[in-house]
């Protein structure tokens, strides 16, 4: 099996690919893998980033173990547009932050034959899809979910649990406000919600936030 797919023939043709998962998972890593092997082939690469994501340093995606490429920092998905002329690669790094415009740009970008590369968390510290990368997902090309490794078993970790006490959802993570858990640690702390004919659950998921 390919982690993804093999360049086409003299046709160009554009795609989307989208890599997720959660904290700790290297998704980061994936992307300045792939943005690394295109610029090798001389192919021309941009890296976009939101704004909001201002941990690090603005002008550069930086992954956790300090692998970097340089990226531009946009405040909406509309701003890409005019920095992706003659670009034969985009790279989007913390996508979650966008709102869910993006989606759009990427098909469009994609659709002008762009490969379009983007990486981001597919669920917030709650457990719920996140931003525009559930839509991103349907409508890519191909999709590749990395995993983290459970603090507290071992298993394959798919949630981002925050440790942390803030309550907003764009919280930019660090490996001290969050932890990887697995599905089935995370349910401890969340119990699964009770499917209950016109109850939503929640107010109480809220309440059962994290025991302090
Ligand atoms: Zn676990």
């Amino acid at each position: 099996m390919f982690i993804e797919s093999a360049p086409g023939g003299t046709v160009r043709s554009g795609s989307i690919e989208v890599i997720c998962g959660s904290m700790f998972s290297g998704k980061t890593e994936e992307l300045i893998r792939r943005l690394k092997r295109a610029n090798y082939a001389r192919q021309k690469v941009e890296i976009f980033k939101p704004t909001v994501d201002d941990r690090y340093d603005a002008s550069k995606v930086v992954s956790h173990d300090e692998n970097t490429i340089h990226s531009t920092p946009v405040s909406t998905p509309q701003d890409i547009l005019p920095l992706a002329n003659n670009i034969d690669v985009v790279g989007i790094d913390e996508a979650q932050f966008f709102d869910e415009s993006l989606v759009d740009i990427c098909n469009y970008l994609a659709n002008k034959g762009m490969r379009v590369i983007v990486a981001g968390l597919d669920m917030d510290y709650l457990g719920k899809p996140f931003g525009p990368i559930p839509k991103l997902m349907a409508t890519a090309e191909s999709v590749t979910k990395v995993h983290a490794i459970c603090v507290k078993c071992g298993n394959i970790a798919n949630h981002s649990h925050r440790i942390s006490v803030e309550d907003t959802l764009v919280v930019v993570g660090e490996s001290q406000s969050y932890e990887p858990l697995c599905r089935s640690c995370f349910s401890e702390l969340f119990p699964p919600l009770e499917v209950r004919e016109g109850k939503s659950d929640k107010d109480k998921r809220e309440l059962l936030r994290r025991p302090e």
